[in-house]
């Protein structure tokens, strides 16, 4: 094969990686804000929960401290009716007696509750926990590995830059220009293979003639369609 063509070949390949790394350059940062903000959420509806029983829980104290409050009352209460004179005053310590011995009761069946409420918040947040702790795991692996490549693809695009301009001087500076004119208007595609009098890059068929000294491949031969620069590809052998 023609020494450009198989230059231009290669440019072409670098080009094309050169696209791919400024590509992920673009989209690694994006995943990596999305799996921050995916974990940042799990994490803080672990927080909802923690807030929610620790809300619970303060309610069980002030429900407690009430119950506790009116047990002395209702034990005042009954002292107090030991020292009452009239009928009158008996009766209405009675009643008063029994208003508060039924609030106590109303307490204690809220405490029974809210203990159960306890139970069942102390236990969605275990669970929680325990899978925040496996995503979280599993979070900073992938963080790791998102940062890794994002910190590789400088290394790799300069190497790639390198080798573009290496290529680049070796090519006489009309088929760079005329190179960069077919890739600006192609998708940055400007060389491509050709099998079965078929061009890779628009998918038209090629004139048996031109097909032909395409074979030859010792000169630049552009695709009549898209107009980009062709070279003879056996894509039988490529896909066995
Ligand atoms: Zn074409």
């Amino acid at each position: 094969m023609d020494e450009v063509l198989r230059n231009l070949i290669a440019l072409q390949g670098v080009d094309s990686e050169i696209n791919q790394i400024n590509l992920k350059k673009k989209t690694l940062p994006e995943e990596l804000r999305k799996l921050d903000n995916e974990f940042a959420s799990l994490r803080a509806d672990v927080e909802k929960s923690r807030a929610l029983l620790e809300e619970t829980i303060k309610k069980h104290r002030e429900l407690e401290e009430k119950l506790k409050k009116a047990g002395e009352a209702l034990k005042k209460a009954k002292e107090k009716l030991l020292e009452v004179k009239t009928n009158k005053e008996y009766q209405a310590g009675l009643m008063e007696i029994e208003a508060m011995e039924k609030k106590n009761e109303e307490y204690e069946e809220a405490i029974i509750l809210i203990l159960d409420e306890i139970d069942g918040q102390k236990k969605t947040l275990k669970d929680k926990e325990e899978q925040l702790k496996i995503e979280g795991t599993k979070y900073e692996i992938r963080k790791k590995e998102l940062m890794d490549e994002l910190e590789a693809l400088d290394e790799k695009l300069s190497s790639c830059l390198e080798r573009k301009k290496e290529l680049s001087s070796s090519l006489a500076p009309e088929i760079m220009k005329k190179y960069e004119q077919i890739r600006a208007i192609n998708h940055g595609l400007a060389v491509v293979p050709a099998w079965r009098e078929v061009c890779s890059g628009c998918h038209m068929n090629i004139p048996p003639q031109l097909y032909n000294e395409l074979y030859a491949g010792d000169k630049l031969i552009y695709c009549p369609e898209c107009h980009r620069i062709l070279y003879w590809f056996d894509q039988s052998k490529d896909n066995v």
